[in-house]
């Protein structure tokens, strides 16, 4: 059989679920994370299968105040930030990819609320040279202010393309999480949309154990990702968001935690964001 482009949206979400069916060409895919362990949590599962692939780190990994790398012996936020990429490296590594097709965009981890513009910018930038056909990042769902900013980030990169009436990949979503009302964290389940069909992909027993091997190699993360199951990875296709409204109703996952950032705050650098990029066009 070969690619149904009769219908690219549900023919694309069958591919990354893993479907079988045969393809000529596979199309080039672009995955956009906020943090080094998003995407293997999203999508590890998958990623040893996908052979065109590119990923993409919004931050480094390590937040200013230091909470975390003191936690595990590093004195600086340089060597935390270097130990959080050799962690993805030996994730990567143990789903069989040796030499990642890989770009760090550097911004400060928790604080990436702050350069949404530059942000922007820069995935534009990439989009129109790597000319992906699949671009895959968090939803908007208040879990963490860093999957916020990637996901506005992305999703404004591409309306930036359409206004230039360039060619623009179909943009999909992997599970984060966000909080339920007791403030509880939720897992694998998106915030429900209806006009976005959901994926569910159960691992069969190798792929789990893969990807079990590949949350291994996250030493530093041990105890968030002790917060994942390892058997079910979900996606769909992105739907449209009003980032100057919140997620959900009640406190924000992030909201519980001293992340240094406020949904009321996050919206109010992402309305400017929005003035700012698109007063010009
Ligand atoms: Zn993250």
């Amino acid at each position: 059989m070969s690619r149904n482009f009769g219908d690219k949206k549900t023919d694309y979400l069958r591919f990354l679920s893993g479907e079988h069916y045969s393809i000529t060409e596979e199309p080039p895919i672009v995955v956009i994370s906020a943090h080094a362990d998003d995407e293997i949590i999203g999508l590890g599962g998958q990623i040893s299968r996908l052979k065109n692939i590119t990923f993409i780190h919004i931050t480094d990994g390590a937040p200013e105040n230091m909470k975390d790398a003191f936690q595990y012996g590093f004195a600086s936020m340089e060597q935390y930030a270097k130990k959080r990429y050799e962690e993805f490296c030996s994730a990567l590594l143990a789903a069989g990819i040796k030499m990642p097709s890989y770009i760090k965009l550097g911004f400060v981890d928790q604080k990436s609320s702050y350069d949404l513009v530059k942000i922007t910018h820069i995935l534009a930038s990439i989009f129109m040279a790597l000319k992906p056909e699949i671009c895959i990042t968090h939803p908007y769902e208040g879990g963490h202010p860093d999957h916020d900013s990637a996901c506005f980030s992305v999703h404004m990169a591409l309306k930036i393309l359409r206004e230039k009436r360039l060619s623009t990949p179909i943009l999909f979503e992997f599970c984060s999480y966000h909080a339920d009302r007791q403030g509880k964290m939720v897992t694998f389940d998106f915030l429900p949309y209806e006009s976005s069909s959901i994926s569910k992909v159960i691992l069969d027993p190798e792929k789990e154990k893969q990807k079990i091997k590949m949350f291994d190699c996250f030493v530093t993360q041990k105890n968030v990702l002790q917060n994942f199951p390892t058997h079910i990875e979900c996606f769909r296709k992105a739907p449209e968001y009003d980032f100057l409204t919140p997620p959900h109703e009640g406190k924000l996952y992030y909201e519980y935690y001293d992340w240094g950032m406020r949904g009321q705050l996050w919206r109010s650098l992402a309305e400017e964001a929005l003035n700012r990029l698109f007063l010009s066009f």
